[in-house]
């Protein structure tokens, strides 16, 4: 059965309760509750069965050991119906991986690591952090618990926390790996059947749900959405992006993530918080321009929004929290025709290093963070794609400096250029896994050597080093020096030592250091300026081909030489001349379109909201600073019959530039929205 249009305006209601607080749920209103939420527009509240302390808070009759000892009244059940009664959905949430009901009196349930320590917070620390592994009995307690829920609830929807893989070697762990042949003894073994543990767990749990519950919605969340989401995408029915800026995720998790989500065809939701920090920050609150920016921010992705909130103990819907997010939903209320059934319209994919190097929430690779910055500030239409992806749609294929290139990859890549494809590359993209060769000859280069080692000997080629140890000096041509000094630009991080064949164009050349900064030699307090004596070609293009030596995505993520998202910018522009959209905005501007079939439109959205680094920890946003009469160009597949800003329904005056679409957008306080209506 189809699941119908999630909801736009969604919470995520934590209740992680400690038994030694007393008086749980005593001031708990239904009615209050659910009006509460229906003043703050929400439309979707995911409602707690049980938390990580491991209680549940329904009248179990299966599990009544497990009920919140303090709990004086049930919050489940009340909660759902009052919000049925008045039109709100009401998911409900289970939590999996983290039970400290369960990890205490079932040790032999916990994941053990490699030297027999259990897995997750020790003894003597406050948190309920310990692993609980998916191959132990814990199983059949979850699909005993969950059958429960089904029987008991009109489920919406059904929530699992804290579902991701883990390298364990329990028993129960050992034991499945040797039945199936596997030796859990040998490098990397527990850790891929640690993927497999969680993909067959979420497929056994979403076939279990079905054989109760044709219509529910299913997510297992984990923090993080990825390549490694490919090939069980079928198990969800839709993802749930949890990327709360105050947390580990910070503001550059969401974009990278959504690119990729959205990419597997699947209906996505971002979620974030209204705590200052993270989860579980009790009496704290988001700016509301930092709330206004991160829930406007998902629908220019084309997702729908979710704040998350954790009720207090005694039950008591918070006023001042739904104050705040109902001043937000009420504005993506408004917004939201413009919204439904959006999809993104874009040009250029970016493979992430993710799918071969792994990646978490607080750790995504750094060149996919270095490309989404650089093409964001840029306002390039982009996604984030896998391997698997389908290059076809784009015009452009960007593989940001660790793309190993397998002799699979390299067919697809030389397919998708002979069928008029362009591709920009850097560093160790286009080579093998061990970065011994290039494995295909698109860009034309050749590694000659494997370049210096540091004094432990390891390589230093692309790595970053505090004082720029190996840095080396680009020089730009006039092909891709377009608003630089036409001088030589450091490049702290060394690239691949390569030669160009024959045919291949030089865009820039290598300049070198007069000697490396190591004990034997070194001069002031960085990297040793330029000898001036070219060492090798530092940015080549073969036909529609790009290649830059150094790991430019990377570089930028480290500390943002606006020389190097320059020189990335006018290579783009070789490969792709007519971007869908340009403005002369500042590099602040966040632009992103999307395409609305039924109503024959595309909407351009414009997002201006500055994160400043106000803080040890976390970036802030405070204000809303205003642009005015801002000139965007889009070119459109078809004629545009009229361009609204919307809501509010101004008309603006066009005028054509071939090949683009330009009109003055004369104010944007945070977002606007353009409506394109097509003759
Ligand atoms: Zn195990």
């Amino acid at each position: 059965m189809p699941i119908p249009e999630l909801p736009f305006r969604q919470i995520h209601l934590d209740f992680h309760t400690s038994e030694q607080i007393q008086g749980v749920g005593s001031k708990f209103d239904p009615d209050e509750f659910a009006d509460t939420l229906v003043k703050a527009k929400v439309n979707s509240i995911t409602c707690f069965a049980r938390c990580h302390h491991g209680w549940l808070y329904f009248d179990s009759k299966k599990f009544p050991e497990r009920k919140h000892p303090a709990l004086e009244r049930d919050l489940l059940q009340p909660q759902i119906e009052a919000c049925h009664r008045r039109g709100i959905r009401a998911p409900i949430y289970l939590t999996v991986q983290w039970d400290y009901y369960s990890a205490n009196r079932h040790p032999d349930w916990v994941c053990l690591d490699r030297n027999g320590c259990r897995v997750g917070t020790p003894p003597f620390a406050p948190g309920f952090y310990q692993q609980l592994c998916l191959n132990t009995p814990y199983r059949e307690f979850l699909k005993e618990l969950t059958g429960e829920v089904l029987d008991t609830f009109p489920a919406d929807g059904l929530f699992f926390d804290i579902v991701w893989p883990v390298a364990c070697v329990c028993r129960y762990c050992r034991e499945k790996m040797s039945a199936t042949g596997l030796e859990p003894g040998d490098a990397g073994v527990p850790e891929r059947f640690g993927i497999q543990t969680v993909n067959e767990f979420k497929a056994e749990m979403t076939r279990f749900i079905r054989e109760r519950n044709t219509d529910c919605t299913i997510f297992y969340n984990a923090g993080h959405i990825g390549p490694r989401h490919r090939s069980i995408k079928h198990a969800y029915t839709h993802f749930e992006l949890e990327s709360l800026p105050g947390g580990e995720w910070g503001y550059i998790h969401f974009p990278v993530s959504i690119r990729y989500a959205r990419s597997l065809g699947i209906e996505c939701v971002g979620m974030t918080g209204k705590f200052h920090t993270s989860w579980g920050d009790f009496h704290s609150f988001k700016n509301l321009q930092a709330l206004r920016y991160e829930c406007l921010r998902m629908l220019t992705h084309g997702a729908k929004c979710m704040v998350g909130d954790q009720l207090h103990p005694d039950g008591r819907i918070d006023q001042h929290v739904y104050s705040l997010i109902g001043q937000v939903f009420e504005e993506i209320q408004r917004k939201e025709p413009w919204c439904f059934g959006a999809r993104p319209v874009t040009e250029i994919g970016v493979l992430t290093p993710e799918e071969f190097t792994g990646g978490e929430h607080g750790a995504l690779p750094e060149a996919i963070r270095g490309a989404t910055r650089i093409l964001e500030q840029a306002g390039h239409q982009f996604d984030v794609l896998d391997s698997a992806a389908d290059f076809n749609k784009y015009r452009l294929v960007i593989l940001p400096d660790r793309i190993p290139v397998s002799p699979d990859l390299a067919r697809k890549l030389k397919q998708y250029v002979e069928d008029g494809g362009s591709l920009l590359a850097s560093f160790a993209s286009g080579m093998d896994q061990q970065q011994n060769e290039f494995t295909t000859d698109l860009f034309g280069v050749t590694l000659i050597d494997e370049g210096p080692r540091d004094d432990q000997g390891n390589l230093v080629r692309g790595r970053n080093f505090e004082r720029h140890d190996y840095c080396e000096y680009l020089l730009p041509t006039a092909a891709v020096g377009g608003g630089l000094p036409a001088t030589e630009h450091a490049m702290y991080r060394k690239g691949m030592a390569i030669s160009a064949a024959p045919g291949t164009e030089t865009l820039a050349l290598l300049i070198g250091s007069w000697f490396d900064r190591t004990y034997r030699h070194f001069c002031s307090h960085r990297q040793t300026p330029s000898k001036g004596s070219v060492s090798q070609p530092g940015i080549t293009q073969n036909g529609r081909c790009i290649y830059f030596s150094n790991p430019i995505f990377s570089q930028y993520d480290d500390n943002a030489p606006r020389w190097c998202k320059v020189l990335v910018l006018n290579a783009i522009e070789r490969l792709l001349p007519h971007p869908l959209v340009k403005h002369d905005g500042p590099s602040t501007l966040q632009v992103t379109v999307t395409n609305q079939p039924d109503h024959d439109r595309w909407v351009v959205h414009l997002l201006h909201f500055v994160p400043e680094r106000r803080s040890q920890e976390l970036d802030v946003i405070e204000d809303v600073i205003p642009l005015f009469n801002l000139n965007l160009f889009v070119r459109t597949p078809r004629v545009v019959r009229e361009a609204i800003i919307v809501p509010g329904g101004v008309s603006l005056p066009l005028r054509h530039e071939d090949p683009y679409l330009v009109c003055q957008v004369p104010r944007i306080d945070g977002h606007a929205m353009l409506s394109l209506a097509f003759a």
